[in-house]
């Protein structure tokens, strides 16, 4: 959202947008500081992009989670930063930034150089066609639909609510006016987002209607596939799960983070459920949608995490054999309530878990992909290979940039870039299909 926003606010002060750092005359990060590997990702992008400092760029910029969570740490240690956004002033936003570029103006002016109004990163106004294409991120066929920010769930790893707050949801009209905005532009597939989906409408509205927002992007005739991630155990009702198996339009996909299963574990997270109500859950889903795609994440290595704690989580994702998984190992986020708890794991513990559990996973995740093998599909191609041989896609069972691709052998004289074509999965390997086109 504020993304967006920021975009909204540069080009109606008359700045072009732009997804090339080399020609950027400002440099804007939003950055996450939610574990330990966001921050040192976020810090490495902080400094990659500080380079930039010493050619074109003028202003760099950083806002998001980290600077909320460390601003003063921040300025003393990155005085290559010109100006950092905390989340609490993001209504003033822009009357920082005009701040930043006007004190600059004036000490030029005040040196006396001639430069003064050449050095405003200032660029022709854009047609709003121009700046709509520029500012989707993701390519021309998926984009990114945040519906809510923050979280109310509280789980005791979690720095997400102390930062964000609780969740706010956006007003449905919004959110259908950005698909039907999107659709304009000619975005085929809708991402639903927010740190748990589930919980759309509920400060609104009283109960959750994400089923019902689901509904509504769907009837978006140029809206041809709508995925919702993030999606928390407790907050799937059997009107989900039904919209799912029924819509045509909404992938038979499911991200649920279940994070563990053991129950005293899931008491400690103050997660809402316990291991019979996932297994029963995950059980319904498969009853209802047996093609369904089911993904979940999980932390290896909570305090107090025993030896037998994590053998039952093992053994858990042996039997339920999820599609997709990701596992990460628990990092003590300071403000956190289980930052304080006692046992608190070894770090080589955790890895040690970590690789176990993925181990078991790749084992899981081949036999399942083996399934798909002489099976049709529709595949959006979104790219080329290099060598020009193959088409890249995906299916509607896969996620763009976190899920496989799939690879068709491209035929002379085709263009099917950013189409979609029907294809038959002809070989499995790891994590990709490859597959021939069906006429
Ligand atoms: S649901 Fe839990 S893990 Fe996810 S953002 Fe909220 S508090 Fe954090």
């Amino acid at each position: 959202m504020i993304q967006k926003q920021l975009f909204g606010l540069f080009k109606k002060n008359q700045y072009e947008i732009t997804n090339n750092e080399k020609e950027a005359q400002i440099i804007v990060i939003n950055t996450c500081g939610f574990i330990d590997s966001a921050k040192e990702e976020a810090i490495n992008t902080i400094l990659e992009m500080a380079e930039y400092k010493k050619k074109n760029c003028k202003y760099l910029i950083v806002m998001g989670c980290l600077v909320q969570r460390y601003y003063e740490d921040l300025l003393k240690l990155l005085p290559e930063v010109d100006l950092f956004i905390k989340i609490e002033d993001y209504d003033t936003l822009w009357e920082k930034i005009e701040n930043l570029i006007k004190k600059d103006i004036v000490t030029k002016s005040n040196k006396k150089t001639s430069q003064k109004i050449m050095d405003i990163p200032t660029m022709p106004m854009l047609t709003e066609e121009q700046f709509l294409n520029r500012t989707i991120t993701t390519g021309q066929n998926y984009a990114y639909l945040k519906i809510g920010e923050g979280c109310s769930n509280k789980c005791t790893y979690c720095a997400i609510p102390y930062i964000r707050g609780p969740f706010v949801s956006r007003e449905k009209e919004d959110i259908l006016q950005e698909a039907n905005q999107l659709a304009k532009q000619g975005i085929k597939e809708i991402i639903i987002i927010a740190q748990d989906t589930t919980k759309y409408g509920v400060d609104l509205y009283g109960e959750s209607k994400l089923a019902e927002l689901l509904k509504e992007i769907s009837k978006i005739k140029e809206i041809k596939w709508i995925r919702f991630l993030y999606s928390y155990p407790e907050g799937i009702t059997d009107e989900l799960i039904e919209l799912v198996a029924t819509n045509p339009k909404i992938a038979k996909y499911f991200d649920i983070p279940i994070q563990h299963v053991t129950n005293s574990i899931l008491k400690k997270m103050n997660r809402k459920t316990s291991k019979e109500q996932i297994q029963d859950l995950i059980l319904k889903i498969r009853n209802k949608i047996p093609d369904v795609t089911l993904r979940t994440s999980l932390i290896v290595g909570f305090p107090g995490e025993t030896e037998e704690n994590f053998e039952e989580l093992l053994q858990f994702i042996h039997t339920a054999k999820f599609d997709k998984l990701g596992a990460f190992m628990y990092s003590k986020e300071e403000g956190t309530p289980s930052a304080k708890l006692p046992n608190q794991i070894h770090g080589n513990t955790k890895k040690s878990r970590y690789r176990r559990i993925m181990e078991e996973q790749q084992k899981i995740s081949k036999e399942n992909l083996q399934k798909k093998l002489h099976h049709q599909y529709d595949v959006l191609v979104e790219n080329v290979s290099f060598d020009g041989k193959y088409y890249i896609g995906r299916t509607m069972q896969d996620v763009p940039e976190i899920d496989g691709l799939v690879y068709i052998e491209r035929q002379k004289g085709t263009n099917y870039l950013n189409k979609f074509i029907r294809c038959e999965i002809i070989k499995v390997d790891n994590y990709d299909l490859m597959a021939k086109i069906k006429e």
